[in-house]
């Protein structure tokens, strides 16, 4: 079976656990307790493979070995090991925060600064979509096309999700399993 290494990273709050935890075991749990250090858990997924015309041939089993690591600052110099020898990086942020954008960026340069391996697969999260609302109860911050934007400027992929309802959770995993496995 195909293994690849993911780590979590962005600031705390984020709702890194939430999206590991709704991606392993499809629940959200509104108390959880914050994540000390790095939490490990695995998953796999199933991808389609497609020979060159594009015709679907097998599936292909992908599992993933994920750390999610802790936001806070004091954990921050612990993040080098979990991101050193990874293939994947899920940089998260809270589409409610527009800080937490700006932390976000500043993973995404420290993993271009420090990683060599070119191939790492860097996938840019805005969480907590289900705070986006058309009524006054709107507590976006980040614009969609802002994140996006700067996320094809940079090369990564992006997309917006939920932890807490399960939107396009499963798809962010499936994207960079069909990355790695075009790249492998
Ligand atoms: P982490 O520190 O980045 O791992 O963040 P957590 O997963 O611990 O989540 C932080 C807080 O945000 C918790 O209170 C979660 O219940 C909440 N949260 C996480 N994901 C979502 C989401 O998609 N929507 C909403 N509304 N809240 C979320």
């Amino acid at each position: 079976m195909l293994q690849f290494k993911l780590v979590l990273l962005g600031d705390s709050s984020v709702g890194k656990s939430s999206i590991v935890n709704r991606f392993v075991k499809d629940s959200f749990d509104e108390f959880r307790e914050s994540t000390i250090g790095a939490a490990f858990l695995s998953q796999t997924v199933t991808i389609k493979d497609s020979d060159a015309n594009g015709n679907e041939a097998q599936e292909v089993t992908v599992k993933f070995e994920i750390w999610d690591t802790a936001g806070q600052e004091r954990y921050k110099s612990l993040a080098p090991m979990y991101y050193r020898n990874a293939n994947a990086a899920l940089v998260v942020y809270d589409i409610t925060q527009a800080d937490s954008l700006e932390k976000a960026r500043s993973w995404v340069q420290e993993l271009k600064n420090k990683v060599d391996d070119d191939s790492l697969v860097i996938y840019l999260v805005g969480n907590k979509i289900d705070l986006a609302t058309d009524d006054d109860k709107d507590k976006r911050e980040v614009e969609e096309n802002v994140a996006k934007t700067y996320a094809e400027e940079n090369g990564l992929l992006f997309s917006e999700v939920s932890a807490k309802n399960g939107q396009g959770i499963q798809q962010v995993f499936r994207s960079i399993a069909e990355k790695l496995y075009d790249i492998r």
